[in-house]
């Protein structure tokens, strides 16, 4: 008989037939004469039940049923009152294809977020990592199905670039080296080459350049993949390496690009209540009791959408009545995560589109306002993270996209390629790049980065 899902096993009704399941061990209590274990297989948050009578199972065998274990079972399936669940499984041959002795760091029922990343390499298989990374996974689809629906092209940028499109320097640079002379050098005064083959180059920070340059061809597109920063920084919002949803749109003005942000949040938020409510309605249960409620709020409002200059205006105001920030605020700041979480818990009490940043906080090829002192920008604010989009209208006109690159030492010898779109047919565009890991924040109602990425990238965090 061939394995079935656990996930599919829970719905069937064809009660007293013989299957197979196969998963690894959460649970084994009982009786002398019966036990009940609860196994699972990762393809859904819920366990089956195990209904194994002593007597019919040889002694050594069983005592190798422990929780992590990894077992195989055959069985009939009947009708369960006290599992929980509306099936279970009664055993009639069981074989261990793994056992797992008591070192094995997940015996308690629950452990603490921390301690689970220190054992980042056996955590999926808890209720609560599993949950985060199924999700994970339905997002991903969900950001496909999105962008395809809408006609949008899935286009590859370079992970291995010169351009440092966002001016911010903070970039990994890649080097050459032999890997073998590493292990023979035990010093570790290794040669190599801190170039790529004699061109300086770095792990991205964003595809956009390129996704520019894509979308003044392809019409639309979007990239999904992983980036690199190399901020030196220990905040619950912020990796070193993290997976990014840019799409950038020809033809498309900074309204536009706003509808396509919320748009696109509301369909992956509405996604995941669709196609991952068992994981969601635990991890609510768990964490954040709110959580389904907050999805569900976004769901059914509009973004408020408001110039930077009105934002520190109402920031201004709750300083001025006695509201304590960490950071000064006042127009030319960047706004902190603090500020961004007033303006989205406390005062709108709902998402916000912040638009029209001053020039001087935003990077070179953001279109320029008539004002001189503001630039297309928007970032998209949310509840309990703060900026979750950032996002503009892109300067199309090449005088005016250089004197700007020139003035925020931007070398033009860097970006000649990308200068190259405006000088050959340019057109209105505008994009904007959404962090996975802060989507994912949101829809799992975790409340640090690290716990919805498999293997984080922080400072001195990089060996699994
Ligand atoms: P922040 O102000 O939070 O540092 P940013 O303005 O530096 O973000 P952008 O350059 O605008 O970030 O990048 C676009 C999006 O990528 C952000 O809105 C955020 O969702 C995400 N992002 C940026 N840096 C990180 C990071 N270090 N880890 C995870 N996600 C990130
Ligand atoms: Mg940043
Ligand atoms: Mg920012
Ligand atoms: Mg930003």
């Amino acid at each position: 008989i061939s394995r079935t899902k656990i996930v599919d096993l829970l719905k069937r009704t064809d009660f007293g037939a013989t299957v197979n399941v196969k998963g690894w061990v959460r649970t084994r209590r009982g009786s002398k004469q019966v036990n009940f274990i609860a196994l699972n297989d990762g393809s859904t948050i819920n366990n089956v039940q195990i209904v194994v009578d002593l007597a019919n199972f040889d002694e050594e065998m069983l005592k190798l049923i422990t929780t992590g274990a990894c077992l195989s079972v055959n069985g009939n399936l009947a009708e369960s009152v006290g599992s929980g669940q509306a099936v279970e499984v009664l055993a009639t041959g069981i074989e261990v294809l793994g056992a797992c002795d008591n070192t094995y760091p997940l015996q308690k029922k629950g452990h603490s977020l921390e301690f689970l990343r220190e054992v980042a390499h056996l955590r999926p298989r808890t209720n609560t990592f599993g949950a985060v990374f199924r999700i994970r996974h339905h997002m991903a689809i969900a950001i496909h199905q999105f962008f395809h629906d809408r006609g949008f092209f899935y286009f590859h940028t370079p992970i291995i670039t010169a351009s440092d499109c966002e001016g911010a320097g903070q970039m990994f640079q890649v080097t050459t080296m032999n890997l073998y002379d590493l292990k023979k050098d035990e010093n570790g005064s290794i040669d190599y080459d801190n170039d790529f083959f004699g061109k300086q180059a770095s792990l991205t920070v964003s595809g956009q350049l390129e996704g520019e340059l894509a979308a003044m061809s392809l019409g639309s597109i979007y990239t999904f993949g992983p980036t690199f920063r190399a901020e030196n920084s220990n905040t619950p919002r912020h990796l070193a390496e993290f997976w990014m949803i840019e799409p950038e749109v020809a033809f498309n003005e900074i309204e536009d690009n706003m509808q396509l942000a919320e748009d696109f949040i509301k369909y992956c938020i509405q996604w995941a209540l669709d196609n991952c409510m068992d994981d969601i309605k635990f991890l609510n249960d768990m964490f954040d009791k709110e959580l389904i409620e907050r999805l569900k709020f976004v769901l059914s409002n509009g973004f408020v959408r408001l110039p930077y200059t009105e934002g520190v205006k109402i920031l201004e105001e709750a300083v001025a009545n006695g509201r304590k920030f960490e950071f000064p605020v006042y127009w030319g700041a960047d706004l902190a995560s603090e500020h961004e979480r007033y303006l989205v818990e406390e005062h709108f009490k709902s998402p916000v589109i912040l638009t029209d940043y001053p020039k001087e906080i935003k990077s070179f090829y953001m279109k320029q306002n008539e004002d001189g002192k503001t630039v297309r920008a928007m970032d998209v604010l949310f509840p309990k993270i703060g900026e979750i989009i950032g996002g503009s209208q892109r300067e199309e006109d090449y005088e005016k996209l250089t004197r700007r690159a020139k003035e925020m030492g931007v070398p033009e010898k860097d970006i000649w390629w990308y200068l190259d779109t405006r000088r050959f047919g340019t057109a209105p565009h505008a994009g904007f790049g959404l962090g996975f890991e802060r989507l994912l924040l949101f829809v799992t109602g975790m409340s640090n980065i690290r716990d919805v990425i498999p293997f984080p990238r922080t400072p001195r965090n990089a060996d699994f």
